[in-house]
C-alpha cells in the first residue's frame, strides 16, 4: 500500500482535528454563538409574553387575585422579555444564562397556570409555546424539563393559592386566546426559517472556504487532491485517458525579492488567469501552494495538453503585469498522463512532479512529459 502522509486531506479527516478545533474555539467565539442563541429566543419572548398578558388577564379578572399579582403579570409580559435579554448578553456565558432564562419562563407559566385555575384554554397556550421555546432551544431533553417545571410550579401554585380548578371556557377567553395558538407557530415557523436561510448561506461561504484559494479563487490543494482521486478512480473504473500537469512559476522568489510580494501575488493571480483563460471549463485547477498549480484534464490525452501549455507560454510570452512591466513571467509545466501502471493517485502526481523537474532542469520555461 502507498504510505499514509500527512497531506491536507488526511489532516482534515483525522480525529485529532476535531479535538483540535474545539482547542481553537475560543472564549470569544462561544461567546459570540451564546448570544445569537439568545438573540434567537428575544422575539418570540417578547411577542409570545406580550400576547399571553391578555387571555391571562382575562382570566384572572374574574380569580380576582390580590393586586400584586397585576404587577407581577404586567412585568413579566412586558418587562422580562427585556430583562432576560440584557441579562443574557452581560453574561460571561450567555448560552446557559439564557437556558436559566428559558427555565424560569417554565417555572412562571406554571404559576399562571395554577393562578388561573388550569383553565383549559390559556393554559394550553402557554404549555404550547413554552413548549416549543424548549424544544426549538435544547431539542427532546430541555423540553422535558421545561414541561416537568410547568406542571410542578403549576401543582404547587393550585396548592399554595388554593384556586378552584376551573373547566369551562368563557367566550373572553376564547377570544383572547384564539389569536396566540394561531399567531405565535407561525411567528416561531418564521424564525425557523430565517435561522435556516442563514445557516444555508453560512454553509455555501463555509463551503467556499474550504475548497477554494483564497487569492486566485481555483481549488485549494486539499480539494484538488480530492476531485483527483475521484478523477483517478474514473480513469481506473473506465481505462479512459486522463492528464495531469503541474505548473510552477521560473525564478519566483526575484520577483518577490525585486518588487515585493504585492507584484508576486499579481504575478500568481495572472498565472491563474492565463491557464483558466487557455483550459476548458471542465480541467480542474488547484494551486499547491506559493507559486505552484495543478491541473486534471479529465478525457485529455497528453499531447492536447502539451498543446494547450504552448498556448500559454505564448499567452504569457506577451504578458506584462501593470504594475511591473518588466517582470518577464514564465512557466515551467511537467505533464503525466493517466496509465494503468499506476495503483495509487499519488504515483500519478509524483510522475507530473518528476516531469516538472525535468523541466526545471532542462532550463525553465518549457513543458516535460513523464517519460
Ligand atoms: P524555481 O524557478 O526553481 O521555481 O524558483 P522559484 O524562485 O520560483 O522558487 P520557488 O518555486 O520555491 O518559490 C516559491 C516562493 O513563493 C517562495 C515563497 O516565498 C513564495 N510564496 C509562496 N506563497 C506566496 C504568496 O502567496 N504570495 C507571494 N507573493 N509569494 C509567495
Ligand atoms: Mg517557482
Amino acid at each position: 500500500m502507498f504510505p499514509k502522509i500527512m497531506n491536507d486531506e488526511n489532516y482534515y479527516n483525522s480525529d485529532i482535528t476535531c479535538e483540535e478545533w474545539h482547542k481553537h474555539f475560543t472564549q470569544d467565539d462561544r461567546h459570540c454563538s451564546g448570544i445569537r442563541f439568545a438573540r434567537r429566543i428575544r422575539l418570540p419572548r417578547i411577542c409570545g409574553l406580550a400576547a399571553m398578558f391578555f387571555p391571562i388577564a382575562g382570566v384572572l379578572v374574574i380569580q380576582a387575585p390580590p393586586g400584586g399579582w397585576w404587577l407581577f403579570l404586567v412585568g413579566w409580559a412586558f418587562v422580562w422579555p427585556h430583562l432576560a435579554w440584557q441579562r443574557a448578553c452581560r453574561s460571561a456565558d450567555p448560552r446557559g444564562s439564557e437556558i436559566m432564562n428559558l427555565k424560569a419562563d417554565a417555572i412562571i407559566a406554571g404559576i399562571w397556570i395554577g393562578l388561573m385555575g388550569a383553565s383549559m384554554l390559556p393554559s394550553a397556550a402557554l404549555v404550547m409555546m413554552i413548549g416549543m421555546n424548549m424544544m426549538g432551544a435544547g431539542g427532546v431533553r430541555l423540553f422535558i424539563a421545561g414541561m416537568a417545571m410547568v406542571i410542578l410550579s403549576a401543582v404547587v401554585t393550585l396548592q399554595l393559592s388554593a384556586t378552584p380548578l376551573t373547566w369551562a371556557v368563557s367566550p373572553l377567553e376564547t377570544g383572547l386566546t384564539l389569536p396566540v395558538i394561531v399567531l405565535y407557530p407561525l411567528l416561531f415557523a418564521w424564525i425557523s426559517y430565517l435561522t435556516a436561510i442563514r445557516l444555508a448561506e453560512h454553509k455555501q461561504r463555509l463551503e467556499k472556504m474550504s475548497t477554494r484559494d483564497g487569492m486566485t479563487g481555483v481549488f485549494n490543494r486539499r480539494h484538488w487532491e480530492m476531485l483527483l482521486h475521484t478523477a483517478f478512480d474514473t480513469c481506473r473504473r473506465n481505462q479512459s485517458p486522463a492528464t495531469m500537469l503541474i505548473i510552477d512559476i521560473d525564478h519566483f522568489k526575484s520577483i518577490n525579492d525585486t518588487w515585493g510580494h504585492d507584484v508576486g501575488d499579481e504575478a500568481i493571480i495572472a498565472v491563474t488567469r492565463q491557464i483558466q483563460l487557455t483550459l476548458r471549463a471542465g480541467d480542474i485547477i488547484g494551486r499547491f501552494g506559493g507559486d505552484e498549480f495543478a491541473v486534471i484534464m479529465s478525457g485529455t490525452p497528453a499531447e492536447s495538453a502539451i498543446a494547450a501549455m504552448s498556448r500559454v507560454h505564448e499567452r504569457l510570452q506577451a504578458f506584462t503585469l501593470p504594475n511591473a512591466p518588466q517582470v518577464r513571467l514564465r512557466i515551467s509545466v511537467g505533464i503525466a498522463p493517466w496509465t494503468p501502471a499506476f495503483g495509487h493517485y499519488r504515483e500519478w502526481l509524483k510522475a507530473a512532479d518528476v516531469a516538472l523537474y525535468k523541466a526545471k532542469n532542462a532550463g525553465r520555461n518549457r513543458t516535460e512529459v513523464a517519460a
